[in-house]
């Protein structure tokens, strides 16, 4: 095929095959979202370029490499959406549901761009579902979010594999102090840092935290540590949570060195890790974020969310077979019928059925068709029974109903009962 007609590189199609996953994936969170509360919200896909660099800091990999910027035909500078945070507070503040400190529990589900460096788990188009909320600055919600997760990792058999990772930034107030500390600290060792960290210690020094670099990593060891620094109030919050993670049995390991890649992080921050998927190794990260409403415009809202990461999830599902074995079967029931009266009749026939059984997966055979290639067409459908439609069973008014994996003959059903028996022998999902 030409160049042109490919995918952009790092943008993948998620082909017929892999769709069930991402539906069991996605149809399990929005449940469990829905139980605790929290309502979904869209917001589009591209926002002014402006919305971004305000919102996640000039300074930041996404900001400074990462984004799909483009001019519109207005001469608008536009991003396709790299994360979904900027773009839920430019929401609720344009419409002004966070005002008067009402509370929102927001979620949303979408793909983010970032012009990346595709690898296994690390593409250019890839799908977050991410949550937001605001006006309520406890501890309670911190662990609340934490809590929701774990019990949706159960719910998809991966618990064992991830591990929570917990920090705590502070204020701003006390990170401006933990951050001249280490300036100067570091300072001390510039001629041992590598140079992206030597960059970052002008820029975002915080970051340097994260270094992958031996070396820098090895001058870290002796670096002042955040906990030092922490004002009481983010002390107390910290400790809040943990006391709440401690009371529901959610094993944590505490990371000084979690500082999260994105400027507006305060309080508490958490990643759940596995290892599991390679370098890709974080599938859910999150934090506190109470000065962004703010910084963006509006009044001083306290916030917090998280997004995982879909492509990674599936991937861990994957990895780990956890596939529920009803999402691989698409169909219950296959319809074969020979000769044109006997079409028509099985359609009529297919309708009635569907009206009574609205949750039945009922496929009725297209492009006619030999008996044997029917019936081929019907066993690799994966249907557990074929209903059959020919001149003899036209003639009765019956349809023949014959188990596809194994277990039984094959029988004759009055057209008038078929509902009924079908009712009785297809468990419906
Ligand atoms: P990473 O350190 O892996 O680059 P990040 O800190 O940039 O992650 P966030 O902005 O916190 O990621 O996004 C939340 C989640 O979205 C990540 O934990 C990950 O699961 C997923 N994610 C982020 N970037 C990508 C990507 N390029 N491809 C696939 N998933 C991604
Ligand atoms: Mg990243």
């Amino acid at each position: 095929m030409s160049k042109s007609l490919q995918a952009i590189r790092g943008m993948n199609d998620i082909l017929p095959e892999q769709t069930p996953l991402w539906r069991y994936f996605e149809g399990t969170v929005a449940r469990l979202l829905d139980n605790y509360g929290y309502k979904q919200i869209r917001m589009p896909i591209v926002e002014f370029t402006e919305l971004f660099k305000r919102s996640i800091g000039e300074v930041t990999d996404i900001v400074e490499k990462e984004m799909y910027t483009f001019e519109d035909r207005n001469g608008d500078s536009l991003t396709l959406r790299p994360e979904g945070t900027a773009a839920c507070v430019r929401a609720v503040l344009e419409h002004g549901i966070t005002g008067g400190g009402q509370v929102q529990k927001l979620w949303y589900i979408g793909p983010m761009f970032r012009h990346e460096r595709p690898q296994k788990g690390r593409y250019r188009q890839f799908h977050q579902i991410g949550l937001e909320v605001f006006n309520l600055d406890g501890p309670d919600i911190d662990a609340e979010l934490i809590i929701m997760t774990w019990r949706l990792w159960g719910e998809l058999g991966i618990r064992d594999a991830v591990k929570l990772e917990l920090n705590s930034l502070g204020t701003s107030e006390s990170r401006g102090h933990y951050r001249e500390a280490l300036v100067e600290y570091l300072s001390a060792h510039h001629d041992k840092l590598d140079e992206d960290s030597q960059r970052r210690l002008k820029t975002n020094p915080l970051r340097v935290l994260d270094t992958k670099n031996a070396d820098t990593q090895a001058v870290l060891v002796d670096a002042p540590k955040m906990a030092d620094y922490l004002d009481d109030e983010s002390r107390a919050h910290f400790e809040g949570l943990k006391a709440r993670l401690d009371a529901v049995g959610i094993p944590y390991v505490l990371n000084p060195k979690l500082v999260r890649g994105l400027d507006y992080y305060s309080k508490t921050v958490f990643e759940w890790v596995t290892d599991k998927l390679g370098a890709q190794g974080t599938v859910c990260a999150g934090g506190r974020y109470d000065g962004l409403v703010e910084q963006m415009g509006g009044k001083p809202t306290p916030g917090v969310g998280f997004a995982m990461g879909i492509e990674r999830l599936v991937l861990m599902l994957e990895t780990l077979e956890q596939i529920p074995q009803e999402i691989a079967r698409q169909v219950d029931v296959y319809l074969c019928a020979f000769g044109e009266e006997a079409e028509l009749a099985g359609l009529a026939l297919a309708e009635r059925v569907r009206d009574e059984l609205p949750n039945l997966r009922l496929q009725v055979n297209a492009g006619a068709g030999s008996f044997k290639s029917q019936f081929k067409k019907a066993d690799k459908s994966g249907a557990l029974y074929a209903l059959i439609l020919g001149d003899d069973e036209m003639a009765q008014q019956v349809v023949g109903f014959k188990p596809l994996r194994g277990q039984g003959e094959q029988q004759s059903i009055a057209w008038d009962a078929l509902a009924a028996h079908l009712a009785t022998c297809v468990v419906q999902g």
